[in-house]
């Protein structure tokens, strides 16, 4: 277990004054196997007092604990509209998929806040929140925090990331003080303004969530030595730009296309040159009736941000001008030596397109038409074909919105952060893209499901694993729970020296003419005999399939190395350097524009870019006291209030919920190193027996040190029974372990002495 987890067990929060102990009813949670009857009666027994299921706020006390009573107990509880649940050190949320009055309102917030033991509280997204707000100060020294929301898309994650972004602004809200000089919106303001403007840019309607987040981020609320908001940062993941050229049937372009045509004024339409009955190519409506209200909405967010009118402009001239540009089509020409032809209307739209750009009109249709090759030093000409001419338009629009998106994140990231001398820790939200798996599955799902890998691995190894590790370490008796592990997933996915990603790299960088079947002939070949990846020989798209620790996904190979390569034609590049609209000249200043040569393309590819912030990501987690908020998504269609079993336990066994309880169950979850412990509660011991300080806080020497523990212990147990004693607490061979109940009544012993 890492230090800064054992410090974050330390952290207690403020108690009132002679708050009452808690009851110590700590279950025994494994069947006994040396009883007479089965799991299954056992289950059958647990589940026939139906009408108390639901009042198992935590997963722990469930007895016993398998897939089918922690499912009824979600279940009973859900159609009591309670829709969170503690799972020892997880907290479960269940998406109620309707908005639910009153539960997430300030005052609720404050309860939560200023409760002595929010821990008492009904479970709510708010103990996850507060309880890392009062871990990071730490009793002993600061602990940074990060609070990780996973689970499938549609779950909640977006919205639980949001939840608790309204509850740091509100309870950790700027010091008036700092209110008054502050000549632009508060930083609290600004910080939840970044929501609505990057899901503006960054969320589409998909079939499975209508406010689908199309990248992932990680943002750091940092907190000065007060505690109060002082800044943030976000950092993204892997923004799916394809959706701007190309949208699964039945799903949509991102928000921001259509909250502009819904709610621009005339004067904006104008300057765009967007007649009312425009239709656009991207901008497919799905069958899901979605209210387009937010233009105004992402305007007022762009302008508390300080984006000013003319970058507004100059930001929806280039949508516009994409969307026009994905209006042009091309038709082959007679003559294959000849560039092909500009549809029938396609020359308005490219004209239109240039000058929302601000490129000049003849030579974007030059561009787009003719490719440039290099042989030898010299650059040569060569027509494109009709498809290749389709390619290098969506190429133009990709790259164009996925620069523009990360200015756009660069920018925010320039007016929210605070300056390093003005901060000193940082809670981090996670949200990234869940589990997916599609009929098509491509190079997106599966660097998407790569993700979900490491996420799930982090939980496992810094959670589970090390948890168990510590008892043994400790010496604490402790039999071995099992649980899913997903490194060799993840080996096969990732790891050295060959794996999926390096010879997906390697086909990127040979830039051979037939890369696809050569990568899935070497991933048969170098791959076959581990036992995650898989083909089915009758399937007429080549593809192979990966298990992962949330199911089987199968990835279409088709195209999966022209995307890992992601290329971008330099010549394209060179026009919108050229650019008079001034943000896209900026954006694209500094890039490249080189031709290269033919052979050896050693561009950093997008799987290889992906990995590396992701290891990043993962690096930062590994400093941080992580907590772990598990999103359940009750069922497919988004229905309010609508239990499906099958789709709910799916998810349960995906993420290892069972065998997480089982393990905080039977587990001590806090630990306190002897030292610490000993300083927070030596006072116990000094007025309950001789009056003599017994703590010498220099001494180094264990002994001492457990015969000091001991003494404290033996003084704190003479409040327990006998049972209670073993269960609640039990000293290591350098830390104390202790259960929450053992911890509250150590907090009220030490508050009445002093
Ligand atoms: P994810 O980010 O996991 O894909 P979202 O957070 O976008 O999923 O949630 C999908 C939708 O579910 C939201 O747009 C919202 O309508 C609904 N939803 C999620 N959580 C809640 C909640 N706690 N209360 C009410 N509605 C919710
Ligand atoms: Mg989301």
């Amino acid at each position: 277990m890492s230090s800064s987890t054992d410090r974050r067990n330390v952290a207690v929060g403020p108690r009132k004054e002679g708050a009452a102990v808690k009851g110590f009813t700590q279950k025994v949670h494994f069947s006994n196997p040396c009883l007479n009857h089965s799991l299954e009666e056992d289950v059958q027994a647990f589940l026939i007092d139906e009408d108390q299921l639901h009042t198992f706020d935590d997963l722990t006390k469930v007895n016993p604990v398998t897939p089918t009573t922690v499912l009824k107990c979600l279940q009973a509880r859900y159609s009591l509209k309670v829709f969170y649940t503690h799972a020892g050190c997880t907290m479960v949320a269940l998406n109620p998929f309707q908005p639910v009055p009153d539960l997430y309102s300030v005052d609720v917030m404050r309860d939560y806040h200023y409760a002595t033991q929010p821990q008492e509280f009904k479970p709510h997204i708010f103990i996850v929140a507060e309880e890392a707000y009062r871990n990071v100060q730490g009793q002993l020294e600061p602990v940074n925090q990060s609070l990780v929301v996973s689970g499938e898309s549609g779950a909640g994650k977006t919205w639980t990331s949001r939840c608790l972004m309204k509850y740091y602004a509100t309870v950790a809200a700027s010091s008036p003080a700092a209110r008054s000089q502050d000549t632009v919106e508060r930083i609290e303001r600004r910080v939840l303004d970044s929501n609505p403007l990057m899901e503006a840019f960054g969320n589409a309607c998909t079939l499975r969530n209508n406010n689908s987040s199309r990248f992932g981020k990680y943002i750091q609320l940092q907190l000065d030595s007060g505690q109060l908001l002082v800044g943030a940062s976000v950092q993204t993941y892997l923004l799916e730009k394809t959706r701007v050229a190309c949208q699964p049937a039945n799903e949509r372009n991102f928000h921001i296309f259509y909250q502009m045509m819904k709610g621009a004024t005339d004067e904006q339409r104008k300057d765009w040159k967007l007649p009312h009955n425009q239709c656009f190519a991207w901008l497919p409506k799905c069958e899901k009736q979605i209210e387009e209200d937010s233009f105004h909405e992402t305007v007022e967010a762009m302008v508390h941000l300080g984006i000013n009118e003319e970058r507004q402009r100059q930001i929806f001239r280039i949508l516009v001008g994409i969307l026009q540009l994905g209006n042009v089509s091309f038709c082959s020409s007679a003559n294959e030596s000849q560039p092909c032809n500009l549809d029938e209307h396609s020359e308005d739209f490219l004209q239109r397109a240039a000058e929302l750009l601000g490129v000049p009109s003849e030579e974007l249709q030059t561009l787009l038409r003719v490719r440039t090759l290099k042989a030898g030093k010299q650059n040569v000409l060569k027509p494109c074909s009709q498809a290749e001419c389709g390619v290098r338009r969506d190429c133009l629009a990709k790259v164009i919105y996925g620069q523009l998106f990360e200015w756009l994140v660069m920018f925010i990231n320039s007016c929210i952060c605070a300056d390093k001398s003005k901060w000193c820790n940082f809670i981090g939200v996670l949200d990234v893209y869940g589990f997916e798996c599609f009929h098509i599955n491509n190079l997106e799902q599966l660097c998407i499901n790569y993700a979900n890998e490491k996420l799930q691995q982090h939980f496992v190894a810094h959670y589970l694993r090390a948890q168990q590790e510590e008892y043994v370490s400790e010496g604490l008796e402790w039999s071995f729970v099992k649980y899913k592990d997903n490194q060799s997933c993840l080996e096969l996915l990732d790891g050295n020296p060959i794996s999926v990603f390096s010879l997906l790299n390697e086909e990127s960088r040979l830039n051979r003419a037939s890369d696809s079947k050569m990568l899935n002939v070497r991933l048969e070949k170098e791959l076959g005999c581990n036992g995650n990846i898989s083909w089915d020989k009758f399937s007429k798209v080549p593809h192979f399939t990966v298990t992962h620790y949330a199911g089987k996904v199968s990835y279409q190979i088709e195209g999966m190395v022209e995307k890992n390569k992601d290329p971008v034609p330099p010549e394209l590049i060179g026009l919108l350097q050229k650019s008079d609209n001034l943000l896209l000249h900026e954006i694209f200043t500094d890039k490249e524009t080189e031709i290269p040569n033919n052979k050896g393309l050693s561009k950093v590819t997008v799987v290889s870019k992906f990995k590396n912030s992701l290891e990043n990501l993962m690096k930062v987690l590994l400093t941080t006291a992580p907590h772990y908020t598990r999103c359940i998504k009750p069922n497919s269609d988004c229905r309010p209030l609508t239990f499906n079993e099958k789709e709910v336990i799916l998810q349960l066994e995906a993420c290892g919920i069972v065998e997480t309880i089982h393990i905080s169950a039977a587990g001590f979850p806090i630990r306190i190193p002897f030292k610490s412990f000993l300083q927070r509660y030596g006072l116990i011991t000094k007025y309950s027996t001789s009056g003599r300080l017994h703590v010498d806080s220099d001494a180094d020497s264990t002994i001492i040190l457990q015969q000091e523990v001991e003494r404290l212990l033996g003084v704190v147990l003479q409040h327990l029974s006998c049972n209670e004693r073993r269960s609640l607490v039990h000293r290591g061979r350098t830390k104390v372990f202790l259960t929450q109940p053992m911890l509250d009544l150590l907090e009220d012993l030490r508050k009445n002495i002093m």
